[in-house]
């Protein structure tokens, strides 16, 4: 195997001032080379806490990769601390010194001592064109192990590792193949789909792993397989996907991209059918959901989001005696909300929600996480009521899941 490690550099991430998404990003394209990240570590704009970054991560991987921390101020210690630690000098790169007067003059700029200083890398560095930026990347061959820098800034990041870094792995690391799966399932709790599953994983072949990630309402299956023949492989994973679809099929909405909203938006398609929502508790993030899909408007006939006891009534037409004898979060009242919604917005289904998310507004009666949804088709309505456990937001999104499984069925 061939192990990377990845170090972002930063204060600004330390302080949770900004998310570390560049090595996330980088994992996932190294994951796909079949290279395997073995730590990531961050670290402070620091002279110290980087050079001993630099020489753990030396002896941890074969692959280093370091971002941030390149532009041209004081506080950005990248360049001359990988200089010191290659035991280079500096030299400056005409073609780059060109370039960047060029890219300068034609947004009407001169370089100063800083930006030119950009075009000055250690002797012992190949250059990483940076297209989108002034600060070059840098890779450094040492004893079979490579260190590369690249700028913070993701957009620049992307770009070197898309057009020079990943090629060159490519060429230089004969890796393992490493295919994954993902099975996605709604409406089973993870330790029971682990006990249905439980023979299936102790037969699976040596070649695939399994790992459960469970979500809210949703649990993911994610199955491996590395070796060296991909249509072997392929094959394989297939296979262990069909053995799922026989033993769990009911709770499985897709694979890979698939996403609980974009299977329902495929299922209603197929059926020539169109929804309309009205929802109290949900905020509008169905709405969000159903309409986050390319095409949607083939299915989605729109939604409201009374939220107002009162809107409830005089715009979307549940009767005041619903609201007044049963409440808002009630049976009675996301009946009246879906049925409404349907004839209003003309669409063969009509779902509506009402709860309360939380953390203020429970009652003993109807305690926070006490939630109604609602399916309307013209001809029957059905109703379920969930207790839900879960935050503001986890709750939000435990009651769309659950309703978009309730119209997958
Ligand atoms: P520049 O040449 O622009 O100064 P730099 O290499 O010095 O680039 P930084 O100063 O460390 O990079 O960061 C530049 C920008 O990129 C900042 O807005 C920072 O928040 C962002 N950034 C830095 N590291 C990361 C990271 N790991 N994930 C996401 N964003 C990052
Ligand atoms: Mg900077």
């Amino acid at each position: 195997n061939i192990y990377a490690e990845l170090i972002s550099i930063g204060d600004e991430i330390l302080y949770g001032q900004t998310l570390d998404t560049n090595s996330h990003f980088i994992s996932a394209e190294l994951d796909k080379l079949g290279i395997r990240v073995k730590r990531k570590v961050t670290v402070s704009d620091e002279r110290e806490a980087m050079m001993r970054a630099f020489e753990e991560a030396e002896n941890n991987a074969d692959i280093i990769i370091i971002t941030g921390g390149l532009g041209p101020t004081k506080d950005d210690l990248t360049k001359p601390l990988l200089a010191e630690y290659f035991d280079s000098s500096m030299i400056l790169h005409e073609d780059i010194l060109e370039d960047l007067r060029e890219r300068f003059a034609k947004r009407d700029r001169e370089l100063n001592e800083l930006n030119r200083g950009q075009a000055e890398l250690p002797e012992k560095c190949t250059p990483i064109e940076n297209k989108y930026g002034t600060a070059p990347g840098m890779w450094f061959d040492k004893e079979g192990k490579v260190f590369i820098s690249m700028p913070g800034v993701p957009s620049e990041m992307k770009y070197m590792m898309e057009d020079t870094v990943i090629p060159r792995f490519k060429e230089k690391f004969k890796t393992p193949v490493l295919i994954h799966k993902m099975v996605k399932t709604v409406g089973i709790p993870e330790s029971i789909l682990a006990e249905k599953l439980e023979d299936w994983e102790n037969n699976l072949p040596s070649e695939i792993k399994l790992a459960y990630l469970p979500g809210l309402k949703q649990v993911k299956m994610r199955l491996t397989a590395s070796g060296d023949e991909e249509k072997r492989l392929k094959k394989l994973i297939d296979q262990e996907v069909d053995k799922l679809y026989k033993l769990v099929g009911k709770y499985i909405y897709g694979t890979d991209e698939n996403n609980l909203a974009s299977k329902i938006g495929e299922l209603l398609l197929e059926r020539k059918l169109t929804i309309a929502v009205a929802e109290s508790c949900t905020g509008g993030h169905l709405a969000h959901l159903l309409t986050s899909n390319a095409g949607s408007s083939a299915y989605y006939r729109g939604g409201i989001n009374p939220y107002h006891n009162n809107l409830k009534m005089d715009v979307l037409g549940v009767k005041k005696e619903t609201i007044e004898k049963y409440g808002a979060v009630s049976e009675q009242t996301v009946i009246e909300m879906a049925e409404r919604v349907r004839e209003l917005f003309g669409a063969d289904i009509g779902i509506s929600t009402s709860g309360v998310a939380g953390p203020g507004g429970g009652s003993k009666e109807k305690p926070v996480g006490t939630v109604w949804v609602a399916l309307a088709d013209g001809k029957e309505t059905q109703t379920k009521l969930y207790h839900f456990q879960f935050d503001r937001h986890g709750n939000i999104e435990m009651t769309s899941n659950s309703l978009l499984n309730l119209v997958r069925q």
